[in-house]
């Protein structure tokens, strides 16, 4: 599969190229053309000086079509996900599956009007007139993307903006680009003008850090990780930034729980897409009282996810997104282990496979629970009470998402009103939720803003107010 870079809707033809590996084998994935900083300049330009804006009907028609395409051809998009992030095809397949629901909310959400009216002769200060406003286009968005859903992400950025009508520049993650470029593909093929978007992969220096520092980009829409969003909050000058970064989500498990519902979702949350979801269950805080018989199952239930080849239909977990990572998974894990925590099951680690791993008696203090482990790893914590669990799972720099599994709604309350974080699950993993309700972080997860295609949405337009006298 060999690919382009685009400069506003324009493939770019360059003889140097970046090469895409399958992380489960080496094999050749694709290649994409790189770009340069005078390409990078280009599409800044073509984004700033386009004023065709489709209107709100073609906007979602746009959409509409590139959903109904996707639909044809998910099973092609669920490969090429296997194949260069090294997921599970199921995992692929899903990820398609949520990048089909942005698509339809974006659609929906470019048709909706999004004004308001205010009557001003409501106060002594007032007079009979009225306000409204209206969302207006940002001239220049862009978005920078992880590889951990190479898919999905992408649409959480390009879904909403171009629903919004603002021209956008994508700087997909090198590890993933394959997916993302045939993802603007579709768009193009739907009928997007040229230079409502531009996908550009390129030395960091001269395509991420040039979009991040100009100053005719209005806003720059990041998902990835702590250090690189803090470098960007650093160097962007005044812009608007919306930051989605790491996590380190805990499932808080509570002696009331239903056991088999726990054990599923420390499972399901633990090993889905490889443990790289950035909601994904990092810690599993459990109430003594039920912790014995909780990790007897959760070890049996471990069993169930065959980690190997992605394109295996028979596996369940596969690679993490290259070796050095389940290299540094492998170190974390064995500095748990010279701390006292014991491996109960999983841990081996052949090229970038890692068995789904569970871990007991994990001490509080070691880096597999302080820092984000990107990867199918389940520690196990046993804490003393609902206070306890609340306690360590805010001791983090870190503020996403969590999961509290319980029948008590009284412990229930407690939790949401407790937990220092974006999302609050009960009896669901954290990453649980629909492409358009408000997603993202605080503390070192992010600033507060959220994502989800209707947030999004106000994240790359701006509100006018106008008045008139009637
Ligand atoms: P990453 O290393 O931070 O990279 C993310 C993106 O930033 C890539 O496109 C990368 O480009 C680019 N980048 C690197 N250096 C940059 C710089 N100096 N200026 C601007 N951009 C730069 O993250 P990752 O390893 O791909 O993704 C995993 C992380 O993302 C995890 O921490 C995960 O928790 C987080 N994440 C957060 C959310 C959320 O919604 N909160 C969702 C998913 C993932 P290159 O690929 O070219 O280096």
């Amino acid at each position: 599969m060999n690919l382009t870079s685009y400069l506003a809707g324009r493939p770019l033809q360059s003889a140097q190229v970046l090469t895409v590996r399958s992380p489960y084998d080496g094999s050749i994935s694709g290649t994409v053309t790189l770009a340069t900083r005078a390409d990078t300049e280009a599409a800044i330009a073509a984004a700033t000086a386009f004023r065709d804006t489709p209107t709100r009907y073609q906007r979602s028609e746009i959409l509409e079509k590139t959903r109904t395409a996707l639909e044809a051809r998910r099973e092609e998009f669920a490969r090429t996900i296997s194949s260069e992030a090294g997921l599970a095809l199921r995992e692929g397949r899903y990820e398609v599956g949520r990048t089909i629901d942005v698509l339809r909310f974006a659609a929906m959400e470019a048709l909706r009007d999004d004004g308001q009216i205010f009557s001003c002769d409501i106060s002594a200060q007032g007079k009979a007139r009225k306000i409204f406003t209206t969302r207006e286009p940002l001239r220049c968005a862009v978005a920078i993307t992880p590889f951990n859903h190479p898919l999905n992400q992408v649409a959480h950025k390009l879904g909403p903006a171009l629903a919004a009508g603002t021209p956008i520049i994508l700087k997909p993650s090198e590890k993933t680009p394959l997916v993302a470029v045939k993802f603007a593909e579709l768009l193009y093929a739907a009928g997007l003008p040229g230079a409502m978007l531009s996908v550009l992969l390129g030395p960091t220096a001269d395509v991420a850090e040039v979009l991040v520092q100009h100053p005719d980009v209005e806003v720059v829409a990041f998902t990835g990780s702590v250090p690189v969003g803090k470098r960007i909050a650093l160097t962007a000058g005044y812009k608007k930034l919306v930051l989605e970064l790491g996590g380190n989500d805990p499932l808080i498990v509570l002696d009331d729980a239903d056991l088999d519902l726990a054990v599923t979702l420390a499972a399901e949350g633990s090993y889905r897409n490889s443990g790289q979801r950035c909601t994904a269950v990092k810690r599993i805080l459990v109430q003594a009282g039920i912790a014995p018989e909780f990790t007897r199952r959760l070890v049996e239930k471990t069993r169930e996810y065959t980690c190997g080849n992605p394109l295996d239909e028979a596996t369940k977990v596969g690679t993490v997104i290259d070796e050095a990572s389940a290299i540094y998974l492998e170190t974390v894990l064995q500095e748990a282990v010279a701390a006292g925590a014991k491996v109960l099951i999983g841990g081996e680690r052949r090229g970038a496979l890692l068995q789904p791993t569970v871990i007991t008696d994990v001490p509080r203090d070691c880096r597999m629970v302080v820092s984000e482990s990107f990867g199918p790893l389940a520690p196990i914590i046993i804490v003393r009470d609902l206070d306890d669990a609340l306690t360590l799972a805010n001791s983090t720099a870190y503020g996403l998402s969590s999961g509290v599994v319980t029948t008590s709604l009284p412990s229930a309350m407690k939790a949401i009103r407790t937990l220092r974080c974006g999302t609050v699950n009960i009896n669901e993993v954290p990453g649980f939720r629909v492409e358009n309700s408000p997603f993202g972080g605080i503390k070192d997860s992010g600033l507060g803003i959220k994502e989800g295609v209707i947030e999004a949405m106000k994240g790359y337009s701006y509100v006018k107010t106008f008045s008139l006298p009637w």
